[in-house]
């Protein structure tokens, strides 16, 4: 172990871009590089590509588009 002041500083990759940042109270984009990031982040998850559930259209369509297919081939 090295006793670097570095070790203080816990760092991790910003979620958004990938660039190392310090992970600290002090940093209050945390895990976010930076305020770009972080806004960027949100955005994702506030538009509407995060919002529609695509899990949900897969579980009802899936059952649903091969039962009437084979009640419809019979
Ligand atoms: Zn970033």
């Amino acid at each position: 172990m090295s006793d670097s002041s570095a070790s203080l500083q816990r760092k991790v990759k910003c979620p958004q871009c990938g660039k190392e940042t310090v992970f600290a109270p002090d940093n209050k984009f945390r895990p976010f590089c930076s305020e770009r990031c972080r806004l960027i982040d949100l955005g994702d998850w506030a538009s509407e590509a995060y919002k529609i559930p695509t899990r949900e259209n897969a579980s009802v369509q899936d059952p649903e588009a091969y039962q009437r297919g084979e009640e419809e081939d019979t």
